[in-house]
C-alpha cells in the first residue's frame, strides 16, 4: 500500500510516498481503508517536530472510510462499516490501523469527505462552544481566522446557540466566508487594531469570550477584547507558540480565566466521542452545519497540502485522497 512517511523532521518536502506492508490490526484495532485523509495544522507540527513523534512515522490524525479488518475484541465496529475518526497517527496512507474506541461511524447523508473533515475541526468548534465555554443566547464571543477550517465550524455553532459573533480575517475573500458562515461583525486584523473595533462593536464592553487558534500574533490584545471575569480560550499557534505568562495579567484585565484546550481531553469516553460526532453529523445531514472543502490533493502530494496550509491560503478543509 502506499503510505506518506516521514524519515526526518523538516520542511513540507519531508513528506514522502512510500511503498508500504499491509498493516495487520492487533487486539481492540480495526484496519480502515482510507477514502479521505483530513490535513490539520496539528500535522504540521508533527513534521516539524513541534510536537515530537518518534521516528519514521506516518502522518495525519484524521480519516474516513471503510472497516476492512479488525482485531480481536472490537465491538464498536464491524468490517463493512463506514467509518470517521480523529486523534489517531497514520491516516495519511491507504490502510490505517486505528484504536476501535475512536471509531465512528458515518450516518446516511455524511460522505467520507465530511466524515474526514468534521472529526478533528467540527469536534474541536463543538467542545469550544459547548463545553469549554458553553454559548448562550446573549453571549458574544470573538473568533480568530473565521474563515479557517475550524473557524468557520465554531462561527456556525456559536450561531446555532444564539451567540452575537465576531470573527477577525486576513483578506476580503476570507469576510466573505466569514459572513457566510453567519459572523454578524467581521474585522480585518491584518488592517486594524481588532481590540480597539471589537471594543467599538461591544460598546465599549467586551465579549464573554475569545477563540484564539493564531497564538502568538493575536493573544495579547484578545485579551483587551473580554469583559471582566471573561473567557480566554487559547487553542492553538497557526502564527507562533504564546511564551509563558505571569498570571498577574489576567487580575490586571478582570478576573480572566485563561485555558489551552485540546480536543484529546474532550473525547475521555465513547459516550462523549458518540455525543460529540452524533450532533455534528446530524447538523450536516440537517443542513446546520456547512463544511467548506477548499481543497483537496492526491495522497502523494502530501507537500503540497501542507504548503498551502502554512502559507495561510486555507478557506476551509483541506483534505488528501487514496
Ligand atoms: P485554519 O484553516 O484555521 O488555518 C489557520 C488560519 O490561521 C489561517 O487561515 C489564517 O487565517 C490564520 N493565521 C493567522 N496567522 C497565521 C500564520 N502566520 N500562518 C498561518 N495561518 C495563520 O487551520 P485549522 O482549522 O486546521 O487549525 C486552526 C488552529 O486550531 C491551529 O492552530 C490548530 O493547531 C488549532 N487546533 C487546535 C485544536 C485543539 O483541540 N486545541 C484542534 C484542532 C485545531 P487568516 O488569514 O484569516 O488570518
Amino acid at each position: 500500500m502506499r503510505a506518506i512517511r516521514v524519515t526526518e523532521v523538516g520542511d513540507p518536502s519531508v513528506l514522502t510516498c512510500v511503498d508500504a506492508p499491509m498493516p495487520e490490526p492487533g487486539a481492540g484495532e480495526a484496519r480502515v481503508r482510507i477514502e479521505v485523509a483530513g490535513v490539520n495544522f496539528i500535522d504540521t507540527y508533527h513534521r516539524r517536530g513541534w510536537y515530537p513523534l518518534p521516528l519514521p512515522f506516518t502522518p495525519g490524525v484524521e480519516g474516513a472510510g471503510v472497516v476492512d479488518a479488525v482485531g480481536e475484541g472490537v465491538t464498536e465496529v464491524a468490517v463493512g462499516d463506514a467509518v470517521a475518526y480523529g486523534m489517531s497517527t497514520g491516516s495519511y496512507a491507504e490502510y490505517a490501523i486505528v484504536p476501535s474506541r475512536v471509531l465512528v461511524k458515518r450516518g446516511q447523508g455524511v460522505d467520507a469527505q465530511n466524515g474526514a473533515a468534521a472529526m478533528i475541526q467540527g469536534m474541536t468548534a463543538h467542545y469550544l462552544a459547548c463545553s469549554t465555554y458553553p454559548l448562550k443566547e446573549g453571549d458574544s464571543c470573538l473568533v480568530h481566522a473565521a474563515a479557517g477550517g475550524t473557524g468557520a465550524l465554531l462561527v456556525q455553532i456559536a450561531k446555532l446557540r444564539g451567540a452575537r459573533v465576531i470573527g477577525t480575517v486576513s483578506t476580503e475573500e476570507k469576510e466573505r466566508i466569514a459572513r457566510a458562515a453567519g459572523a454578524d461583525e467581521v474585522i480585518r486584523y491584518t488592517e486594524v487594531d481588532f481590540a480597539e473595533a471589537v471594543r467599538d462593536l461591544t460598546g465599549g464592553e467586551g465579549v464573554e469570550v475569545v477563540y484564539d487558534s493564531v497564538g502568538i500574533a493575536t493573544f495579547d490584545k484578545s485579551l483587551d477584547c473580554l469583559k471582566p471575569r471573561g473567557y480566554m480560550v487559547l487553542f492553538g499557534q497557526a502564527s507562533g507558540v504564546v511564551p509563558t505568562l505571569d498570571p498577574q495579567i489576567l487580575n490586571q484585565k478582570g478576573s480572566l480565566f485563561l485555558t489551552r484546550p485540546t480536543l484529546a481531553s474532550h473525547m475521555l469516553t465513547r459516550s462523549e466521542l458518540e455525543g460529540r460526532a452524533n450532533d455534528i453529523f446530524n447538523w450536516i445531514a440537517e443542513g446546520q452545519l456547512e463544511i467548506r472543502i477548499d481543497r483537496t490533493f492526491p495522497l502523494d502530494d502530501a507537500e503540497g497540502a501542507h504548503t498551502y496550509l502554512e502559507a495561510r491560503q486555507t478557506k476551509g478543509k483541506v483534505l488528501l485522497t487514496t
